[in-house]
């Protein structure tokens, strides 16, 4: 039978592109997970994917209720779960004021990690459910999280600190950021793909031996043109791409990016569990280095039990 290949954030950029890269190659049906259904299904459609090879269903990560029912509606579909490809993100960088979830989280934490942290978890019960001979659970990072890269350098740099704002609940205009600190959008972003890295490796620790799922996370490159620095100054979207071109040389296409999550998702290679990939300039990939905090398994303990008691698991 056919991989079934859930992708949150399908609608636009590296999930679109993942998800058509993942359709054409005739081995997989793609579950689209995404807040606007209608803008999912135009975009399957001006993507060219046949409508045998998607599907899409509900998912808003800013609402944990959302979360569950996305849950609901795809058991009920009696489809079974192959992978699930944590993908979907905000990012306000010149955001002055944090805007805030349905359950009060500020929201780029909140959707980017405690939405998908809550996915995640409930949908691994289908995860180990399922027959299929390589079960993978991906969580998309960023270069940006990792403060040991020069991207990642660029201030505001992530720092999860001591986690009181997590422990808080990341609510109210004084305490919305993991550390306590005062509301950033860039770093909010920064340490909510921190998050994502490190409960990639917390859910190896815990469930690899046990499962046989392959956890793993990835940076696809930069992908300059993508929906996610919509919010950004004009100025900034105009010089972001060429910038990335020509002096880091990071730039990555959508296409390409998405044929990079692809592989991690069906690549008979790509199997190893607790990795966190990244590709080359001749797009061969290999096995890259966290930043201290990114791996720190200590932190990666306390973030996922401070985020299970947030989303109601705990
Ligand atoms: P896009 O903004 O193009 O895509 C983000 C997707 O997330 C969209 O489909 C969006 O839906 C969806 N989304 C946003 N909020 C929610 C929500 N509340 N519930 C469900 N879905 C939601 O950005 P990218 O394609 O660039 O980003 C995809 C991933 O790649 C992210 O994890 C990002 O951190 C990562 N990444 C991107 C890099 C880049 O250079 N662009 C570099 C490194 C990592 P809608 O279409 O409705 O807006």
């Amino acid at each position: 039978r056919k991989g079934n290949v859930v992708i949150t954030g399908a609608s636009s950029g590296l999930g679109l592109a993942t998800a058509k890269a993942l359709a054409e190659d005739g081995k997989w049906h793609v579950i689209m997970a995404c807040r606007d259904f209608l803008k999912a299904q135009q975009a399957a459609k001006a993507a060219g994917m046949n409508k045998e090879n998607y599907t899409v269903v509900h998912l808003d990560l800013a609402s944990l209720d959302s979360v569950r029912q996305f849950v609901r509606n795809f058991r009920q579909t009696g489809m079974k779960l192959d992978v699930l490809v944590c993908n979907a993100a905000v990012y306000f960088p010149t955001a002055k004021d944090p805007s805030f979830t349905a359950d009060g989280f500020e929201m780029s934490v909140g959707v980017n990690h405690l939405g998908h942290f809550l996915l995640a978890r409930e949908l691994l019960e289908d995860l180990k459910e399922s027959d299929y001979p390589s079960k993978r659970l991906i969580i998309v990072g960023s270069i940006t999280g990792n403060t040991n890269t020069l991207a990642g350098n660029i201030p505001p740099k992530a720092n999860l600190g001591d986690l009181r704002g997590l422990a808080g609940g990341l609510g109210g205009h004084h305490s919305s950021m993991i550390d306590g600190g005062e509301f950033d959008g860039a770093k909010a972003y920064k340490d909510s793909k921190v998050c994502n890295m490190l409960m990639m490796q917390e859910f190896h620790r815990r469930y690899h031996e046990e499962t046989g799922i392959t956890f793993a996370s990835l940076y696809p490159g930069c992908i300059a043109t993508t929906g996610l620095f919509r919010s950004h100054i004009p100025l900034f979207r105009t010089l972001f791409p060429p910038f990335q071109k020509y002096i880091t040389k990071g730039y990555v296409s959508e296409e390409e990016a998405g044929k990079r999550l692809a592989q991690v998702v069906s690549d008979p290679s790509l199997t190893k569990s607790g990795v966190y990939w990244s590709w080359n300039h001749n797009s061969a990939s290999f096995e890259n280095q966290l930043s201290q905090e990114a791996s720190d398994a200590e932190k990666a303990k306390k973030v996922w039990e401070l985020s299970e008691k947030l989303v109601g698991l705990a």
